[in-house]
């Protein structure tokens, strides 16, 4: 609405008392009430939300889709900083599944001090997140309807585009430090949802939203005590409250004030590694791939991590081997940390063979618009090509001879390949079997894959830690830690 717009309402609203708000003002109006009235929710300095929940495993699940795999989350404790626009979250997180990382529970902080995103380890050292991720928890700090509605009363706040949505009215708030978050409410003003615009590498635009439910009476507003966090249709978190309180004191949460900004991530390093004629192991740092050349084109195992690590993995690779054309490239499990350079990938125009399981997901992946921040598919576009592996699938040329074997049953992921090279006796997997780690839930079920199909395996490359002699994988596998 223009200011002529509203100047003249607000003249005509001297004249007819009865002539209704502008819409956005009503609608901040209803939403104030609805929370306990402009009054209270201007006076309030802090808020403590203590409760339990869960949180979903998006983008690590055993298939693409599933939301299976829980971390209970207990000892729950959200405090804000209105004033200051200062929170802290703290939780502990126990994985119900066969974590890698093993089935202790994890402690969790996480910080933030107006647009500066932090988190604290177990010693007390706070560290400081990248930017994108600095950027969502920013948003995450108005994903709560007394911090909107409080960051709307500034005089440098919008509200606009209020509009029906079903029972529901929508408006979208833009807040004086810069996030625009869209606020769902009842008729009656009561909040539904709080949503917002991110980015993700591997979703690319999302919607992050908060749904709210079950109002309570907390020191004289109306507060939900129901937390559902999803991105866009994937469920993430849920949180009931046990306790909550207003104005109690919350401590010091400003960011220590010797907190440097997160440096930026370590420019990719890929070795070329030769594991046996045409076969190199493209390692460093944490996420590896393979290079295997046939006789007339190359293929990658795994394009992982990151875009800028698959666009350096295979740059490497074309000058390893330069003179044949990199075709194919094999994705070992959907898992978001191995698939993040899936993109990159094709739009180099390759080819790309999964297991049937992750088929859909490829090529929704491939077809997701990344707006927000275009990656390279965004600004080339590429056909995409998939071929599904169901249960085994083999490769052979003059060259080269390898099989693709699903790795059933593994409790990692359901939709996992592992590839066999005969005439190496070397095994590809990931995850399955990570050498270094000490805690090794799925290598039980890696070894059986492997005897099941009698393979003759002197080596195990894996995709995290070095190569190690098939040994290694048989002491980890019998090992009582393991499970
Ligand atoms: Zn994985």
């Amino acid at each position: 609405m223009t200011s002529r717009v509203l100047a003249s309402l607000l003249t005509a609203a001297t004249i007819t008392a009865c002539t209704p708000a502008p819409p956005e003002r009503q609608f901040l109006d209803d939403a104030l009430s609805a929370l306990g009235g402009r009054g209270r929710v201007e006076a309030v300095r802090t808020l403590t939300i203590e409760g339990e929940g869960v949180n979903y495993n998006l983008g690590q699940d055993l298939q693409p889709e599933a939301a299976t795999q829980t971390f209970a989350i207990t000892d729950y404790r959200r405090v804000i900083d209105v004033a200051n626009s200062r929170q802290r979250v703290e939780q502990t997180r126990t994985p119900r599944f066969a974590y890698f990382q093993g089935p202790q529970p994890q402690r969790q902080v996480q910080a933030l001090d107006g647009a500066v995103a932090f988190n604290v380890n177990a010693q007390g050292q706070a560290a400081r997140l990248g930017a994108l991720s600095e950027r969502d928890r920013h948003h995450d700090f108005y994903h709560h309807p007394l911090t909107l509605l409080r960051a709307a009363l500034h005089p440098q706040a919008a509200v606009a585009n209020v509009r029906a949505v079903g029972t529901a009215r929508q408006a979208d708030i833009t807040t004086p430090a810069g996030p625009v978050l869209t606020l769902s409410i009842d008729a009656a003003g009561v909040p539904l949802s709080i949503s917002s615009k991110a980015y993700h590498p591997n979703l690319g635009d999302v919607i992050v939203t908060t749904q709210f439910g079950t109002m309570q009476d907390v020191g004289g507003l109306r507060l939900p005590a129901r937390f559902t966090g999803k991105v866009d249709e994937f469920t993430t978190w849920e949180i009931t409250a046990t306790r909550q309180a207003a104005d109690e004191d919350v401590g010091d949460l400003a960011a220590p004030a010797t907190l440097a900004a997160a440096p930026a991530p370590p420019a990719p390093t890929v070795t070329a590694e030769p594991i046996g004629p045409g076969l190199w192991f493209m390692a460093g740092q944490s996420h590896h791939s393979v290079l295997v050349e046939f006789s007339d084109h190359l293929m990658l195992i795994e394009a992982p991590q990151s875009e800028a690590r698959t666009l350096a993995v295979i740059a490497r690779a074309k000058e390893t081997v330069p003179n044949k054309p990199l075709t194919q490239l094999v994705i070992s499990h959907h898992h978001f940390d191995h698939t993040a350079g899936l993109r990159a990938a094709i739009a180099e125009g390759m080819r790309v063979i999964t297991h049937a399981g992750n088929r859909e997901w490829v090529e929704r992946m491939a077809n997701r618009p990344h707006t927000l921040q275009p990656d390279t598919l965004a600004k080339n576009a590429s056909h995409l090509a998939v071929e599904a592996v169901e249960g085994e699938r083999e490769i052979r040329d003059a060259a080269m001879a390898m099989t693709l074997f699903h790795v059933a049953g593994n409790p990692h992921s359901d939709t996992m390949l592992m590839a066999y090279f005969p005439r190496h006796r070397v095994l590809v997997e990931v995850d399955a079997y990570s050498p270094g780690g000490a805690y090794h839930p799925y290598a039980p079920n890696l070894l059986e894959n492997i005897a099941k199909r009698t393979l003759a395996v002197d080596r195990i490359v894996p995709l995290h830690g070095g190569i190690v002699p098939f040994a290694d994988l048989v002491t980890a596998a019998s090992a009582p830690a393991q499970r």
